[in-house]
């Protein structure tokens, strides 16, 4: 192995993770579960599951359905309890030995882990655990949980685990196995999402789940109980779920990317449904950036209900303009731009008589590298339209994320290099316009809501980074960038 990817560290991943405890088939139920999840990470899959004596695993490249549909594989996860993990990779190795969950055995027993996010220390952290002896496995920063685990000098998991936590800095939602109890934690700022589901069994018993998204829940047939709370230790065992608060309490700092982008329009994050926050942003867009216009189109599926919003708030007609070929994944994780420039014209197609000789509005929900925007205008103004004009449902991306939204590095992303006007010429638009940060918090914190700012991690947009960046300049340009900024 290389020193680079030793130390590679970097933040590669958004994940999904997910956790079932006493129910039947635990394992197809976390399958089930992971399908929902599947937007959260397509580049590979895992379960580890426990019946009681034994842990299995099976972990794999690719989709959930690729892993986890012959009756054989799963005849391999028998038990009552199970952790499952999404992975999205987009750079670096997406090799099998970087799978998710991982899995050890410790003094105490088995032990496995999911983790969504990305620690900011990990490569340090990585260093001093090197130089004690700890042999990694992989180049994931989440094994560096499991090493501080197993050289803590308290007894219990869940002290070992707190010992551990209190080491790392970073965002994370972690969810976890041992041979007594499922494990939920999410980092004190609760940056990513972690909830608790709950299924009623028919002879009275009840199973719990962890998720990342309510949206797996649905799938399972369970109930949401709540989110786990930012820094919150949920420990669920056979005499049901406690918690554990071993940080001094933080103000909030939820990704407001997922509410963007990131998690299902069908999930409640947080309290708030995310296909009505998603309409609100749209209608504060409408009320911000008005241009006169004949149609509404949304850059399908992202795009949509913000577009739902601005066109219900302007009261100009929604079409389907774009119709998105769903058999192909998402542009954004193929490697190289020459691929992505090919990926756009293969996952959008223009339907032509909603377009020809109309002034268009796109709604889309972000502009990253630009790739996507600019292929999609040329193509609206191919299909005949007379005026294509681009709103974006969020502010300009103008930093890099360091929390687990996999964002290019700062120089790549076109908001970080361009004024609004360069970017509306090189996308080749009539108008470009984004929601205003303010608008954007006004969307979000809307009747009687608190509405101090910030309370959202919104460094993407404005380069506040709420978690110290403590790898930061370390080892490769992608972080230099950012440090020069922050
Ligand atoms: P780009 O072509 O690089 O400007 O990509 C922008 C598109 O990618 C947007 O329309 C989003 O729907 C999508 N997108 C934004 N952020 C992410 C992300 N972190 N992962 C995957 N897709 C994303």
């Amino acid at each position: 192995m290389q020193t680079s990817e030793i130390e590679d560290d970097k933040p590669h991943e958004e994940c999904g993770v997910i956790g079932v405890w006493n129910c039947a088939d635990a394992a197809a139920l976390t399958a089930l579960g992971l399908h929902a999840l599947q937007h959260r990470g397509q580049e590979a899959t895992g379960i580890v599951c426990f019946d009681g004596q034994r842990f299995n695993s099976q972990r794999g490249l690719g989709l959930v359905g690729e892993n986890f549909s012959d009756a054989r594989v799963m005849a391999k996860l028998p038990g009552s309890r199970a952790i499952g993990h999404n992975r999205y990779a987009t750079t670096g190795e997406t090799v099998l030995r970087n799978v998710q969950p991982l899995y050890a055995d410790f003094e105490f027993g088995g032990f496995a882990v999911a983790h969504n996010g990305n620690l900011t220390n990990a490569g340090s952290l990585r260093r001093a655990l090197v130089r004690r002896g700890c042999l990694f496995q992989s180049t994931m920063d989440s094994e560096v949980f499991i090493h501080l685990i197993a050289i803590s000098l308290y007894s219990t998991v869940v002290d070992r685990l707190i010992d551990a936590l209190k080491q790392v800095v970073g965002a994370y939602s972690l969810i976890a196995l041992s041979e007594h109890s499922l494990l939920g934690v999410r980092d004190p700022l609760g940056v990513r999402p972690l909830i608790i589901g709950r299924l009623a069994h028919a002879d009275g018993s009840t199973g719990w789940m962890l998720a990342s998204e309510t949206c797996a829940l649905d799938i399972m047939g369970a109930e949401f109980v709540r989110d786990v709370d930012p820094g919150e230790i949920v420990v669920i065992d056979d005499r049901g779920v406690h918690s554990i608060k071993p940080f001094s309490k933080q103000e909030r700092r939820f990704c407001v990317f997922e509410y963007i982008y990131f998690a299902r329009p069908d999930s409640v994050v947080e309290g708030m449904p995310v296909y009505d926050a998603r309409k609100r942003i749209g209608a504060e867009l409408a009320r911000e950036s008005h241009v006169d216009a004949d149609v509404i189109v949304p850059v399908p599926d992202s795009g949509v209900p913000a577009a739902m919003g601005y066109a219900k708030e302007s009261g100009i007609p929604f079409e389907l303009g774009i119709i998105r070929n769903h058999y192909v994944g998402r542009t954004f994780i193929e490697p190289t731009d020459s691929i992505r420039h090919l990926g756009v014209k293969l996952k959008h197609s223009a339907n032509k008589p909603t377009l020809e000789g109309k002034r268009v509005i796109l709604v889309d929900d972000s502009i990253v590298r630009g790739t996507t925007s600019r292929k999609i205008v040329e193509m609206v103004r191919a299909a005949g339209a007379a005026e294509v004009h681009m709103r974006i449902s969020s502010p300009p991306t103008t930093h890099s994320c360091f929390y687990g939204i996999d964002t290019p590095e700062r120089s790549k992303l076109l908001a970080s290099n361009h004024d609004v006007a360069e970017m509306a010429r090189l996308i080749g638009a009539d108008s470009l316009a984004f929601i205003s940060i303010d608008g954007l918090y006004r969307a979000l914190n809307h009747e009687g809501r608190n509405t101090a700012k910030p309370q959202y991690c919104d460094a993407c947009f404005t380069g506040e980074y709420p978690i110290a960046l403590t790898d930061l300049g370390e080892t490769d340009g992608h972080q230099l960038s950012l440090l020069e900024r922050s």
